[in-house]
């Protein structure tokens, strides 16, 4: 089982001891800066020049400054722009401030586990990865609760870098729920696989594959929206508050015999083999090669898969129905 770090493991005080400075301002990187700034931290926050995100951070009293000036002045460097610009950022502005005195963190080891990112030997380098998107690691630590984090260590030059790690993410507030301990190879593969085989991949390919096979037979696309999407919802919210047990006692019987004996027909062996394949393609860093070479291309084969998904009949079926759910949020 794995190593979990409660409250009574950090000491609050190492972090709020060093200067911290937060590299990007947006989903994770407004959490962080608010977060640690509110546990008494001192917060710089590094933006380039012409970042949109720098009025709202600075409207927030927070110092902005360049991500070399914010390198420059900071004890500990949390990198939270998108993981596909990091290894620019670093390399530009990051490592030519960096030295043996500091720290550098991740919140998702994508750069260091594929070697896109190779701090200086001397460099601590950790993660403390929050498992919420960045708008509930800030309510849930304005609400005084904590969300769960990750944690994890690459170099521990200094012999510190875990006690330190902790104790910033006792600062974002996760020691309040509790940090699980994890390797940048294991948190890397494994959030891979989960996006690309359940989360994003795995439940957009179901849905959409559902969709066309009622559709083809006949039935109305409004129809078939709501059985295949719409309701995916209700379930997940189930799964999420009492697991796989509490879904199926929620749902009706002819549902929950449904499930067993038709479901592992249609997500079979075959459907597990090919989820090995993409662990296999992620282990030995087919996926990120082809990944890191598509975004220095500028993304060609990425943008017209995301055109052609976006002109998909479910998407214009759904957009009609959720305008008559006027109690939906617009997106
Ligand atoms: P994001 O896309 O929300 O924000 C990135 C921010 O970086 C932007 O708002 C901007 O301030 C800055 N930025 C964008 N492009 C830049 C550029 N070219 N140069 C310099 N700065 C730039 O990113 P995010 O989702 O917060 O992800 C940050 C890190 O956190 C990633 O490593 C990600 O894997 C990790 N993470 C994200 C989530 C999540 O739910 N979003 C959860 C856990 C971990
Ligand atoms: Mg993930």
């Amino acid at each position: 089982m794995a190593k979990i770090y409660y409250e009574k493991d950090a000491d609050p005080s190492l972090i709020t001891g060093k200067k911290v400075g937060i590299i990007g301002y947006g989903s994770q990187g407004h959490a962080h800066a608010l977060n640690l700034r509110d546990s008494g931290v001192q917060v710089m926050v590094g933006l380039h020049d012409g970042s949109s995100s720098r009025a709202k951070a600075e409207a927030e009293g927070l110092v902005v400054a360049s991500p070399a000036e914010v390198t420059k002045a900071s004890d500990v460097i949390m990198i939270l722009v998108p993981d596909t610009v990091q290894g620019s950022v670093y390399k530009d502005s990051i490592e030519p401030n960096l030295d043996g005195s500091k720290t550098l963190m991740f919140a998702h080891g994508f750069n260091i586990h594929f070697g896109e990112i190779t701090p200086p030997a001397d460099v601590d380098v950790s993660m403390i990865a929050p498992k919420a998107p960045g708008h509930r690691v800030r309510e849930v630590f304005v609400d005084g609760q904590g969300v769960p984090s990750l944690v994890a260590i690459h170099q521990d030059a200094s012999g510190n870098a875990l006690a330190n790690a902790l104790s910033y993410g006792a600062g974002i507030g996760s020691m309040r729920a509790g940090i699980v301990e994890t390797t940048f190879k294991e948190e890397t593969e494994t959030d891979l696989f989960g996006e690309q085989t359940v989360l994003c991949g795995g439940v957009t390919s179901l849905v959409t594959n559902a969709f066309e096979v009622l559709v083809e037979a006949g039935y109305q696309p409004e129809i078939a929206y709501f059985e295949v999407m719409h309701e995916l919802k209700l379930i997940v919210d189930l799964l999420y508050e009492g697991g796989m047990k509490y879904m199926r006692y929620s749902v009706s019987e002819t549902a929950e015999y449904g499930d067993y004996s038709r479901g592992p027909r249609v997500v079979d062996e075959h459907a597990r083999i090919a989820m090995k394949q993409v662990l296999d393609e992620i282990q030995d860093g087919t996926f990120a090669k082809e990944w890191i070479a598509e975004n220095h291309e500028g993304q060609p084969r990425f943008k017209a898969m995301r055109a052609s998904a976006e002109s998909h009949e479910i998407e214009d079926v759904g957009e009609q129905l959720r305008g008559m759910m006027t109690f939906l949020g617009k997106k």
